[in-house]
């Protein structure tokens, strides 16, 4: 599951369920952006903030696991450099299904090689209603838009930037996120817009 996760919500579980589920994976790696190539310094909230979120909203999953690896590795966070590390740990024979939102695989002819990604991986595109499915065809070609599939989003009105909105103007977002998470957010004061702002992220020192 590669996304920002800014922040990670019940959708983004309730699909990693469903592909878990639907393509009989043993395993589903979250994996959060640590710098996301096509994004603005300071438009995304810092990647430790964003990995422990998705810490704690996936610790109840024994299915479940979250990657350190994009938040490491220094530089833009490409998904090439991702899928060929990931081989390189799991063996080449290992099949790897990378997971994100429909917007995102629209872009994919700017990410750093495409083609090879598609060859690395088998891409699943989660889109939302309202997501014309004919624009990845008409985008991508026909050869390119028939190694993806495509799913439709559970909770399809839950999206992180609804979260974010909600959080800034100081309104409820429970039950759009596991509890632990809205605690998170809370006590980090991260999202908000009234002049206080996020705390840094600050590494336990023992
Ligand atoms: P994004 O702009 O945060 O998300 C685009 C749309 O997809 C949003 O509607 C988002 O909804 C949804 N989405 C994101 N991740 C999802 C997931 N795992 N499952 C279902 N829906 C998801 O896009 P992004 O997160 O930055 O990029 C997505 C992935 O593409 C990341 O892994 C990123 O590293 C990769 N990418 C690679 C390159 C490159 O290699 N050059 C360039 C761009 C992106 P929510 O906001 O609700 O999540």
């Amino acid at each position: 599951m590669g996304g920002t996760f800014d922040p990670i919500h019940f959708a983004h579980l309730l699909i990693a369920e469903d592909v878990r589920r639907r393509f009989r994976l043993p395993r589903v790696l979250f994996m959060p952006s640590g710098s996301p190539p096509h994004k603005d310094e300071g438009e995304v909230t810092p990647a430790e903030h964003r990995y422990i979120m998705a810490l704690l909203a996936t610790s109840d999953n024994p299915h479940f696991e979250v990657s350190r690896l994009e938040i490491d590795r220094p530089g833009p966070s490409y998904t090439i450099d991702t899928l060929r590390a990931l081989k390189a740990e799991l063996g080449e024979g290992a099949q790897i299904y990378f997971v994100t939102g429909a917007d995102a695989v629209l872009e994919i002819l700017t990410w750093r090689r495409p083609d090879a990604i598609l060859d690395e991986a088998k891409l699943v595109a989660v889109h939302r209603p309202g997501f014309d499915l004919a624009r990845l065809d008409e985008t991508l070609g026909a050869e390119r838009a028939s190694k993806i599939t495509v799913i439709e989003a559970p909770l399809a009105n839950i999206s992180s930037t609804m979260i974010r909105g909600l959080a800034a103007r100081g309104e409820s977002i429970r039950y759009l996120t596991p509890r632990p998470v809205i605690d998170y957010i809370r006590k980090h004061r991260l999202y908000r817009r009234d002049g206080v702002a996020p705390e840094p992220f600050e590494e336990t020192t023992t």
